[in-house]
C-alpha cells in the first residue's frame, strides 16, 4: 500500500513536471512566434510606406528621414524658441479655428492636384488666407526673407524667383565645396542678396561643444565664403535660433566671440513651418507667412533651403505676389537693421 502510494505519488510529480517544462517551453516559443510574425508584418508596411512614398516624394522614408533628421532636430528648437518668444503670436496662430484648417486642407487637395512645376505660371493662394490684409497696414511694414541651410539643388530657382521679383533677401548659408555650391554662394552676392553665415557643419554635437569648436566652424565657413566670393559675411544666424538649448557653451560666451569680430546675429519672428516634421504644403507654407506677416510691423521670416524643402520654393512666388500686390517692403539684412534676438548679450 504505502509503496502503490508512492508510485502514485512519483507519478503525479512527473506529470506536474512534465507540465511546467510544456508551460516554460510555450512561454518561450510563443514570444518567439510572435516577434517573428510582428517582424514580417512591419517590414511589409515599411515597403508599403517606401512605395507610397516614392510615389509622392520620389524617396524612400528611410532616405527622407535621413535628410530631414538635422532639420527635425532645428524645428524643435525653433518650435521652443517660437513658444518662449511669441506668446501673443502663438496664441493668435493657435486660436485658428478647426474649421480653418480645413478649409485650409481641403483648398490645399484642390491645388496639389495641378502637380504644377516649381517654376511654372503663379498660383493664386489668397483664397487659403482666413483673415483679409489691409492696404494701408500692408504697406507700412517691413520684411526681411531668410533662408537658411543652403544651398541646395533650390538655391538656383529661389534665385530666380526672387530676381523675377526684383526683391532682395538673406541666405543663411552652410559650408559646401562642390562646384555648384560655390556659384549659388557666388550668384547670392551677385544678385545683390545677403551672404550670412549659418555653421559650416550644422552640427550641434560639433560647434556648441565648446568655444574653440565654435570659432573652428564659424571661420572656416568664413574663410570659405570669402575665398569663393571675395566678400566676407558680416551677419550671422545661430544653427537653432540664440535661443537654443542644446549649446554646451555660455551663449553670453558666442555672443561676445560674435562681437568681437564686429557680427551682428539675427533671429526671427516669422516661421513658414517648413522645419517641421511633417511636410506642409505650399499654400500652408503660404499661410503661415502671410499670417506671421500680418501681425508683425518687422517680420524676419524663417524658411530653409534645402534639398527637401521643394514646398518651400513652390510657396515663395505667391508670397511675393502678394506682398507685391500690396506694396509691403521686401529687404535683405545687413548689420544695420535692428537685430531680433531671442537671447541678448545683457
Ligand atoms: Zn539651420
Amino acid at each position: 500500500m504505502k509503496l502503490e502510494a508512492t508510485v502514485s505519488r512519483r507519478k503525479r510529480i512527473n506529470r506536474i513536471k512534465i507540465i511546467i517544462i510544456v508551460l516554460i517551453i510555450a512561454c518561450l516559443i510563443l514570444p518567439t512566434i510572435i516577434s517573428i510574425v510582428l517582424f514580417i508584418k512591419v517590414n511589409s508596411l515599411q515597403d508599403q510606406i517606401d512605395v507610397l512614398m516614392i510615389e509622392k516624394y520620389g524617396v524612400t522614408y528611410n532616405e527622407l528621414r535621413n535628410k530631414n533628421h538635422e532639420e527635425v532636430a532645428h524645428a524643435a528648437v525653433v518650435a521652443e524658441d517660437l513658444s518662449v518668444e511669441q506668446s501673443s503670436d502663438t496664441d493668435e496662430l493657435e486660436s485658428e479655428t478647426s474649421s480653418d484648417k480645413q478649409q485650409i486642407s481641403e483648398n490645399n487637395s484642390l491645388q496639389t492636384n495641378n502637380e504644377n512645376k516649381v517654376t511654372n505660371e503663379i498660383s493664386d493662394f489668397t483664397n487659403v488666407l482666413d483673415f483679409k490684409l489691409d492696404k494701408e497696414n500692408m504697406k507700412s511694414k517691413k520684411v526681411y526673407l531668410s533662408f537658411d541651410d543652403g544651398p541646395s539643388q533650390y538655391t538656383g530657382d529661389i534665385l530666380d524667383i526672387l530676381a523675377k521679383y526684383n526683391v532682395k533677401a538673406t541666405f543663411f548659408v552652410i559650408g559646401k565645396t562642390d562646384e555648384y555650391s560655390k556659384s549659388m554662394y557666388q550668384r547670392i552676392v551677385n544678385e545683390g542678396h545677403t551672404l550670412g553665415i549659418h555653421s559650416y557643419s550644422h552640427v550641434y554635437q560639433t560647434i556648441y561643444k565648446s568655444l574653440e569648436d565654435f570659432d573652428k566652424d564659424f571661420t572656416k565657413l568664413s574663410d570659405l565664403l570669402y575665398d569663393t566670393t571675395g566678400y566676407l559675411p558680416h551677419i550671422y544666424r545661430f544653427p537653432g535660433g540664440s535661443g537654443n538649448d542644446v549649446s554646451k557653451i555660455k551663449t553670453s560666451k558666442i555672443i561676445e566671440y560674435l562681437n568681437k569680430k564686429n557680427i551682428i546675429y539675427f533671429d526671427w519672428n516669422v516661421v513658414n513651418g517648413d522645419a517641421t516634421g511633417n511636410l506642409l504644403t505650399p499654400e500652408e507654407l503660404y499661410y503661415n507667412v502671410i499670417k506671421g506677416i500680418n501681425i508683425n510691423n518687422t517680420s524676419i521670416v524663417l524658411m530653409h533651403d534645402t534639398d527637401t524643402k521643394e514646398n518651400t520654393v513652390k510657396s515663395l512666388e505667391p508670397i511675393l505676389k502678394t506682398l507685391t500686390e500690396f506694396q509691403t517692403e521686401i529687404l535683405p539684412l545687413d548689420k544695420d537693421v535692428t537685430p531680433i534676438q531671442q537671447v541678448t548679450a545683457e
